[in-house]
C-alpha cells in the first residue's frame, strides 16, 4: 500500500480528528460569536489548533476548517513517521457568507396570488366601504387594494381575514400578515399566511411543500417594510412611517395617494420593536416622517427617536423626523390604550382632509412646535 492510500485509509477509518462531543462552544474565528465547535485529536485528547472547527451559525457565518482538507492531518502523520515537514497551518480565511445578505426564501407568487380576490367577504374592506362612521368610496378602496396588494383569506378558520403582504423593492413577497377585525376595524386576531398553510398541512398529515420548509429557515419573517415595493415607483414623495400596515392604509386614504408628489407615501414597519437598520436601508436618500403609536409614558416615541437617530447616522443622506403629534394631543387614557393615528383618523370625516387640510396640518406641527425638532 502506498503512502497516500495509507494516509487516506488512516483518516477514513480511524477518524482521529473529530468534532468535540457535547455542547461546548468557542468563539468563532470568522464571526466572533461563541458558536464554534472545535476539533479534538482522539489520540492525544487535545484540541487541534483553534482555527480548526465549525461555526454552527449555518445561515449567517458557516465558517469551517477541516484538518483533513487543509493538510494538517497529513502533516501530523508525516511528522509521526519521522519525516520532515514544511507544512504551515493556513490563516483562517473570512467566509464570503458573512459579507452577503443571508440567503432568503420567499412566499411563492402563486401562493400570494391566491389571496388577491374575495373582497366581497373581506371584513376589513367591507367595513371601510359600509360599517365605519365615514365610509369610503369604492374607487379609493380599489386604489389602496391595488397599491398595497391587499387580499383575503378565502377559506379555512381565518376566512374573511385581510392579508397585508410585505413585498420588497425587488417584488419578493417576504411575509403575508393576516388580520381579523371587529366592525370598527379594530384588530381582533393576528396571524401569518405561512403559519395558516403550515397548520393545514400538519392537520392533514401531508408533507410541507418545499418552499415552506425553506421559508421556515429564514432568520426573520418580516424582513422588509410594508409598502417597500412602492418606493421605486414613487421616488420623490416624503415617507410617512408607522407601526402597523392598517395605519399606513388609513394614512393613504386620509392624506391622499402618492400619485401627487407632495403627498406622503405611507409605509409600515410591522410593530414597535422591529424598526431596524436593515429594514430602513430601502429608505436611503428619502425624507422620512415617523409616527409611533401612543404609549404609556411616551415609551414608543422615545424608542423610535433613539433608533431613528442611530439609523440616520448609519444610512447617510436620509432624514428621519419623529412626530410626537399624538403624544401632545392625546389624553392620558388614550396613551395607556396605546392608540395610534389610525384610531384618530377613523373617527374623522375624510372629506375634510381631502379639501386641503391634509398634509399641511401634520407638517405644520414639525415646523411650529418647538417640542418637535427634526433630527437633522
Ligand atoms: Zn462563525
Amino acid at each position: 500500500m502506498n503512502t497516500v492510500n495509507a494516509i487516506a485509509n488512516n483518516m477514513n477509518t480511524n477518524h482521529r480528528y473529530i468534532f468535540e462531543k457535547g455542547s461546548k462552544k468557542y468563539r468563532c474565528p470568522n464571526c466572533g460569536k461563541k458558536r464554534f465547535v472545535r476539533y479534538i485529536d482522539t489520540k492525544s485528547g487535545d484540541y487541534l489548533p483553534k482555527q480548526f472547527g465549525r461555526c454552527d451559525r449555518e445561515s449567517k457565518c458557516a465558517y469551517i476548517l477541516n484538518p483533513y482538507k487543509d493538510g494538517y492531518a497529513k502533516a501530523i502523520w508525516e511528522q509521526e513517521q519521522g519525516n520532515k515537514i514544511d507544512w504551515q497551518p493556513q490563516r483562517p480565511k473570512r467566509t464570503k457568507k458573512l459579507l452577503k445578505e443571508p440567503k432568503r426564501a420567499y412566499i411563492p407568487f402563486e401562493v400570494f396570488n391566491r389571496t388577491r380576490d374575495g373582497y366581497g367577504q373581506n371584513n376589513f374592506i367591507q367595513n371601510l366601504l359600509k360599517r365605519i362612521t365615514f365610509p369610503f368610496e369604492v374607487q379609493d378602496i380599489e386604489k389602496v387594494i391595488s397599491l398595497y396588494h391587499l387580499g383575503t383569506v378565502q377559506n379555512g378558520y381565518r376566512k374573511g381575514a385581510n392579508t397585508f403582504p410585505f413585498i420588497d423593492a425587488q417584488g419578493n413577497v417576504r411575509a403575508v400578515q393576516v388580520k381579523e377585525f371587529d366592525e370598527q376595524n379594530h384588530t381582533t386576531r393576528t396571524d401569518f399566511l405561512h403559519s395558516i398553510i403550515e397548520k393545514y398541512y400538519s392537520r392533514n398529515n401531508k408533507p410541507f411543500p418545499e418552499w415552506l420548509v425553506a421559508y421556515n429557515k429564514n432568520d426573520s419573517k418580516v424582513s422588509c417594510l410594508f409598502g417597500e415595493h412602492l418606493l421605486n415607483k414613487y421616488p420623490y414623495n416624503p415617507i410617512a412611517l408607522v407601526e402597523a400596515p392598517k395605519t399606513a392604509i388609513y394614512g393613504a386614504l386620509y392624506f391622499g395617494f402618492p400619485d401627487k408628489q407632495t403627498n406622503f407615501l405611507w409605509l409600515a414597519v410591522y410593530n414597535l420593536s422591529s424598526l431596524n437598520l436593515n429594514k430602513c436601508k430601502a429608505l436611503k436618500g428619502r425624507n422620512v416622517y415617523l409616527f409611533p403609536d401612543l404609549s404609556k409614558d411616551g415609551k414608543a416615541f422615545e424608542l423610535w427617536s433613539t433608533k431613528a437617530t442611530k439609523i440616520q447616522k448609519r444610512l447617510g443622506s436620509t432624514y428621519f423626523h419623529v412626530s410626537d403629534l399624538l403624544e401632545q394631543l392625546a389624553p392620558q387614557q388614550d396613551k395607556e390604550q396605546g392608540k395610534d393615528i389610525a384610531d384618530y383618523l377613523i373617527e374623522m370625516d375624510w372629506n375634510l382632509f381631502r379639501i386641503g387640510l391634509n398634509n399641511n396640518l401634520i407638517l405644520s406641527k414639525f415646523k411650529h412646535n418647538p417640542k418637535v425638532t427634526p433630527m437633522d
